[in-house]
């Protein structure tokens, strides 16, 4: 599979929230979500989302309750015309030493040895450094949509993204823009 762009959930296509998003109705995507993903689906790229769901280990919600508001995601997203091809999730703890938790890039090398996709031509979009750190670990292309935290990441960080974006549909048009340099 090429013409792959990784999303993080959380901060990039819904509102984030320090109590973590537990059910359906706590997820709220953020402006211009369905316009960004849908330019970049009519322009040929497969969406896979990448995210990091601590809520797991936390037993604030099973597996199941997971798995439900990711299909309802993928739903509406549908009924805006986007196409969402997978979602890989990090289920663990931050103290489990796991390496799927982003910034490690288990998922997006699981994701890539099961879709057999070059990193190195893709992009990973996030809100937070951790997700720009993952995507730079298997040469991904990277931009940040900062969240405040993840805009005060940025400046104690010694790494920068390729691109800084003010929201999805500014990713996906710089996305489209840079690919067709190649
Ligand atoms: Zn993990």
């Amino acid at each position: 599979m090429d013409k792959v762009v990784f999303l993080d959930r959380d901060g990039t296509i819904s509102r984030d929230s320090p109590d973590h998003i537990k059910s359906w109705d706590e997820l709220h995507f953020l402006p211009n979500t369905e316009q960004g993903i849908k330019l970049l689906n009519d322009n040929g790229f497969n969406i896979i989302i990448i995210t990091n769901q601590s809520v797991i280990a936390r037993g604030m919600v099973t597996k199941e309750g997971l798995d439900f508001i990711h299909q309802k995601m993928i739903e509406e997203l549908e009924e805006y015309g986007c196409k969402i091809h997978k979602i890989y999730y990090c289920p663990h703890h931050p103290d489990d030493g796991c390496n799927c938790r982003k910034p490690n890039p288990g998922l997006l090398l699981k994701a890539a040895q099961e879709n057999d996709i070059d990193t190195s031509q893709c992009y990973m979009v996030g809100d937070r450094m951790m997700d720009v750190e993952a995507g730079k670990v298997v040469k991904c292309k990277t931009i940040l949509i900062p969240s405040e935290l993840g805009l005060q990441e940025l400046k104690n960080s010694m790494i920068k993204p390729d691109y800084i974006a003010k929201d999805l549909l500014d990713a996906g048009k710089w996305i489209v823009k840079n690919y067709s340099k190649y």
